[in-house]
């Protein structure tokens, strides 16, 4: 009797239409999608967040894809737009949460890193406050109306209009919460590029704030991972289609849509080290970003303000340079290189 009572709730589940999502006041029916602008307002400054919800016919996660927090970074920002034209809610097992540009001031004043209403870094100010400059109210937003509404987060990234930089995928390792840790490995792994960087690897981030996008999801208990695709913002097309597939293999992963990707073996860096410039002036690099290092090779030279070579840069340890600046201007205590450190350096 139990096993038939069992079978019959489990059949009426499996019949039942899934419930709409509720978004921004908007209804989301199941296989069908709605794109809406989320707007936020701090005083005279005001902005909106396109954001486009696909709510698929059968249950699955929520996954949060996130592009554009940095607004001259622009390969995640395209990348977005194709894929919103990919994804069928009809097919869709679960729901995709697509913010297509977090940050639509830097994107339209063309400026790197911030945004220009307040100065501030939307990658830095996480979790946001209610009551702060546009860009805290703007992280507020994020986080609560659309990280905290998802089971799994992808921020996409690529080097800003000064980087240089190898394409990785990222996930957080904190000790104390193993599963969340390992899902998110599992994801970035799932996203198919060759390097993985471990952030975090510390025993807790309970005594921490946030601080960046993904890590507000982690904050939350929700596996988050990034991406890193891209270089000097160039809208490139090689890097466009390189994270969507990224993004097409993570819906896979998560058996969301299309199929479980091939498997993919990466070198997995637990640990970077940052190489600051010591003066101010010109940077006139030796090496490009992706290329393997050995400790103690010259990478580059700092010149004054007339070109007079002021110092050589080189390298402290073994490894791959994971992004670096790579034009001209440099100021005393920037960074001017990380570079990851790979298993097994010894046969680099
Ligand atoms: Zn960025």
């Amino acid at each position: 009797m139990l096993l038939q009572a069992l079978l019959f709730f489990a059949l009426v589940s499996l019949a039942a239409p899934l419930k709409p999502f509720m978004f921004n006041g908007q209804t989301v029916a199941p296989g069908n999608k709605v794109s809406t602008l989320l707007h936020v307002t701090a005083g005279q400054d005001s902005t909106v967040v396109p954001v486009t919800v696909f709510h698929g016919r059968r249950p699955g996660p929520v996954l949060g894809i996130i592009a554009g927090v940095h607004g001259y970074e622009y390969p995640p920002i395209l990348a977005a737009q194709q894929l919103a034209r990919e994804i069928n809610p009809a097919e869709l097992r679960g729901t995709v949460l697509l913010v297509h540009l977090a940050n639509v001031p830097g994107f339209l004043g063309r400026r790197i890193q911030v945004n220009p209403q307040d100065e501030k870094n939307l990658n830095r100010v996480f979790p946001g406050r209610p009551d702060g400059t546009i860009t805290e109210r703007l992280a507020w937003r994020l986080g609560n109306d659309v990280i905290g509404r998802c089971t799994h987060v992808i921020d996409v990234h690529a080097g800003d209009a000064l980087d240089d930089l190898r394409p990785y995928a990222g996930y957080y390792n904190y000790f104390d919460t193993p599963e969340l840790s390992d899902t998110g490995r599992q994801m970035a792994v799932a996203l198919g590029f060759p390097y993985v960087v471990q952030f975090g690897n510390e025993a807790t981030l309970k005594n921490q704030a946030a601080v960046y996008c993904s890590r507000e999801a982690i904050k939350r208990g929700i596996p988050a991972v990034d991406i890193e695709c891209g270089r000097f913002g160039l809208p490139e097309v090689e890097a466009v289609i390189h994270i969507k597939q990224a993004l097409h293999r993570l819906l896979g992963h998560l058996a969301m849509a299309g199929e479980q990707p091939a498997p993919n073996n990466p070198l997995l860096i637990a640990q970077r080290t940052t190489v600051s410039s010591s003066h101010t002036g010109f940077f006139y690099p030796l090496v490009k970003a992706g290329e393997l290092i050995h400790k103690g090779r010259k990478l580059g030279t700092i010149t004054d303000l007339f070109g007079t070579p002021l110092t050589d840069v080189v390298a402290p340890v073994d490894g791959v340079v994971l992004y670096m600046t790579a034009t001209p201007p440099i100021s005393t205590g920037e960074s001017l290189l990380s570079i990851g450190h790979l298993p097994m350096q010894g046969k680099l």
